[in-house]
């Protein structure tokens, strides 16, 4: 599998680190709730077919990626640096602000 790094062009899939579902959202630092940890660490989902994950070029600039791909046929649609495209996710309800 090849992977286009955004920043080092074109390189094989060795050169880098997987890390899991990019569709699955952080809790902020403020959150309290064991079970909302516990799901975020624990749980993966472990999706058939087209998905987006987080991947670092640790061989290369050491960006991290998140890659659109597909885990069956291993075909990879899309790649972007993840400051791009992740959001920061809100304070839980009830919290104000947050780490700045
Ligand atoms: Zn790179």
């Amino acid at each position: 599998m090849r992977i286009t790094c955004p920043c080092c062009g074109e390189r094989d899939y060795g050169e880098f680190s997987i890390y899991g579902d990019a569709s699955r959202q952080r809790p902020h630092m403020d959150e309290t709730d064991f079970e909302t940890w516990y799901d975020y660490v624990f749980i993966r989902p472990n999706p058939k077919g087209r998905h987006q994950e987080f991947w670092q070029h640790i061989q290369g600039c050491r960006q991290w990626l998140v890659v659109d791909r597909d885990t069956v046929t291993h075909e990879v649609y899309g790649v972007a640096l993840a400051r791009d495209v992740v959001t920061l996710p809100d304070p839980p309800k009830g919290k104000k602000g947050g780490a700045k």
